[in-house]
């Protein structure tokens, strides 16, 4: 399974934008955008302003580094939405966000996709009573994600579900805390997913 193994950080530099990679670090001073913030390499403080291309080329990157997700299986998630009734780039963030990494994050079990996609990996999470460990598996209203019952004793859920008390599931995660399981009511709406990505810029690039 293809996966992205360079320096993370690089990334939220090269997009000049926090993309919440790193679970805590993210949110101290030891940040790498707030130490450096302008992208890496050698040319990395001289850039010229973007093209048309330059800018929805961007957009797509972002995207991708926000679900960890790399060019081909975002390309098929794209062919996917398109060929879905409505608009094809909130159909590109909903099968996005309805990724059980995704939604294993959204429900605090992680401290970072990256660690949500690990933990899935490594088979703590069940969908309507049956192991998934495939990160990429897609979730859809009526399904049931639980975090199994063996690993709720676990200090890695305890502290990470503990740090993450304060952060609501979206609305379309019916969150059941006490219990760590959480149906899935709707599919995810444009209005419920926080990331600042311009689905539109993407659904242009793509159809150049
Ligand atoms: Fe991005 Fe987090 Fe690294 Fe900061 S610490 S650059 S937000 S991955």
């Amino acid at each position: 399974m293809a996966r992205y193994t360079e320096a993370v950080c690089r990334l939220c530099r090269r997009e000049n934008q926090k993309l919440f990679l790193k679970g805590d670090r993210c949110y101290t001073d030891k940040c790498a955008l707030e130490r450096r913030a302008y992208a890496p390499g050698q040319h990395g403080q001289g850039r010229s302003k973007a093209s048309e291309y330059g800018t929805q080329l961007r957009e797509k990157q972002k995207a991708k580094r926000y679900y960890g997700v790399l060019e081909k299986q975002f390309r098929g998630y794209f062919e996917m939405a398109r060929k879905r009734h409505g608009k094809a780039g909130e159909n590109l963030l909903d099968i996005l966000e309805s990724r059980l990494d995704n939604v294993v994050y959204r429900l605090g079990f992680a401290m970072s996709r990256a660690e949500a996609r690990q933990l899935v990996l490594h088979g703590h999470f069940t969908v309507d009573g049956r192991k998934v460990n495939i990160p990429s598996f897609l979730v859809k209203p009526g399904m049931v994600v639980a975090l199994k019952e063996s690993s709720r004793s676990l200090e890695k859920f305890k502290a990470n579900i503990e740090a993450n008390s304060s952060r609501q599931a979206p609305k379309w995660l019916d969150h059941d805390v006490a219990n760590c399981v959480a149906k899935v009511v709707a599919v995810a709406a444009r209005e419920d997913i926080d990331l600042p990505i311009e689905e539109q810029l993407i659904v242009e690039l793509y159809s150049k």
